[in-house]
């Protein structure tokens, strides 16, 4: 039986099938998404979390449903251990995987089958992008690379999918893989401390014919992931395998990445997406009217008109919009007609929203915490992990993550720390407490009104 990394795909996807359908989505994408089986030895199963955090809440709460689902694929018990990706490396050699093989490599990554070049909405912003993503899906390295840049929200990801999705539908037997450049600087990392040379990394991408990258800027200032990114790139490159990459800039002005790769990236075709005109946005918010399974004659043209005009600038928060929209007013109040009144009221309730958000910052909550403790502000960001200090640091983060809804890591910036799982675990201490603790929900209830009163 072999025991390398992530050596049992069909086990693994069988199994996450099943936990997929017995726990909650959320936490389902957060836990579970990226587990890998690493060894199925004697009697003992060891997966690796993707953090220390989730090798914690696995490896308590989740463990009997984790040995139910491998029982219900296997049909035989195991004992279950869950360890992070730098214990599994130091785990003796017969424990578990000594090296990653070439099929452990990105073994997650999958095309999001709802992007497909069909249901792309084209107009004179986004043609050329969608022309091109069509011709190099068609014939594959036609144009090489494919570089494809705009603001957030524009459609750079779903076309990248739709690439993906058409040549599996047209050519099943090409190996398509699609990753963000984040996901390859992981994966490199995870690599290099396996103490590899870099051939087994090589030989798995001489495997690939469509080399799909998303969001290329954030291989910036990584310099040994971009080193080993270029030969990669020409490993591709010179035997006519295709690759496509999308970034919010266009090539010359990616910084912190090697000259040589900003002029590879440049060395084929860029295109960018703009915003959408007022027709294309309309267009789009009809499709995603229908995509919803609504009738367009459901919403007063001048409804549509509003909703566009007020999210001109970014597809994705037009989405959102109309989602909002279709929540409240059809799902919750059985609306029959969308009109522009509705929408402006809608509207009115969101733009309040953002205001208020819009002055609370991660400083001014550090601030506000430290204050209300009476802590020096700069013990919020130290190292310093006794009981008062690190509750109030605790109490500031999950502030920070509960009322800015930010990202893990950038709350982790804001408090100069590494690893955004400190982050992670201040929050669900905190969140924890809140169940239980009187004393933390009054505090925490006393922050957020001077936040929100300020
Ligand atoms: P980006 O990667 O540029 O940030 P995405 O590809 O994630 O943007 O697009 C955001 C959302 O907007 C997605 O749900 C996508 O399907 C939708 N979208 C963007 N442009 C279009 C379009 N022209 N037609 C249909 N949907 C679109
Ligand atoms: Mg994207």
């Amino acid at each position: 039986m072999p025991n390398t990394a992530a050596a049992y795909p069909d086990i693994l996807e069988k199994f996450l099938k099943y936990i997929r359908s017995k726990v909650d989505k959320v936490v389902y994408n957060s836990f579970f998404s990226e587990l890998r089986l690493a060894s199925l030895e004697k009697d003992q199963a060891i997966f690796v979390a993707n953090s220390r955090m989730a090798k914690q809440v696995l490896g308590s709460d989740y463990l009997s449903i984790i040995a139910e689902a491998l029982r219900s694929v296997v049909e035989t018990e195991y004992k279950i251990r869950v360890v992070t990706a730098d214990e599994l490396s130091s785990l003796k050699p017969g424990e578990a995987a000594k090296k990653p093989d070439i099929k452990s490599f990105f073994s997650h990554s999958s095309l999001l089958p709802q992007y497909t070049l069909d249901n792309f909405v084209v107009g004179d912003s986004n043609r050329e992008a969608h022309q091109a993503a069509t011709f190099v899906a068609d014939k594959m390295g036609s144009i090489n690379p494919l570089f494809i840049y705009s603001k957030s929200g524009l459609g750079k990801t779903h076309l990248l999918n739709a690439v993906g999705n058409a040549v599996r539908n047209k050519a099943p037997l090409k190996k398509i893989l699609l990753i963000t450049a984040d996901d390859f600087v992981a994966e490199f990392v995870r690599y290099v401390k396996g103490d590899q040379d870099g051939e087994n990394l090589k030989d798995f991408f001489r495997t690939v014919d469509y080399l799909l990258i998303d969001d290329i800027q954030f291989l910036a200032n990584k310099p040994q992931t971009c080193t080993m990114f270029f030969h990669i790139f020409n490993l591709l490159y010179n035997s006519g395998k295709q690759i496509v990459l999308t970034s919010d800039r266009p090539p010359e002005e990616l910084e912190g990445l090697e000259e040589r790769l900003v002029s590879r990236f440049s060395s084929g075709i860029s295109v960018s997406i703009g915003s959408p005109e007022k027709t294309t946005l309309l267009e789009i918010l009809k499709y995603k009217v229908s995509a919803n399974g609504l009738d367009v004659a459901l919403f007063d043209e001048d409804a549509l008109e509003y909703i566009a005009v007020n999210n001109s600038k970014n597809v994705r928060e037009l989405e959102g919009a109309l989602n909002r929209i279709l929540f409240f007013n059809v799902n919750i109040h059985n609306c029959d007609r969308i009109t522009r009144e509705i929408a402006v009221k809608a509207f009115e309730g969101e733009r309040k929203r953002n205001q208020s958000r819009g002055k609370i910052t991660p400083d001014r909550i550090i601030g506000t915490v430290a204050g209300y403790y009476n802590l020096p502000t700069k013990e919020m960001t130290s190292n310093v992990r006794t009981g008062q200090i690190a509750m109030a640091r605790h109490i500031a983060m999950y502030l920070c993550r509960t009322l800015l809804d930010l990202p893990f890591s950038q709350i982790s910036r804001a408090f100069q720390k590494k690893d955004h799982t400190t982050v992670m675990s201040a929050c669900t201490k905190v969140e924890n407490l809140l169940k239980t603790d009187e004393g933390m929900k009054k505090a925490v209830q006393e922050l957020k009104t001077s936040l929100k009163a300020a």
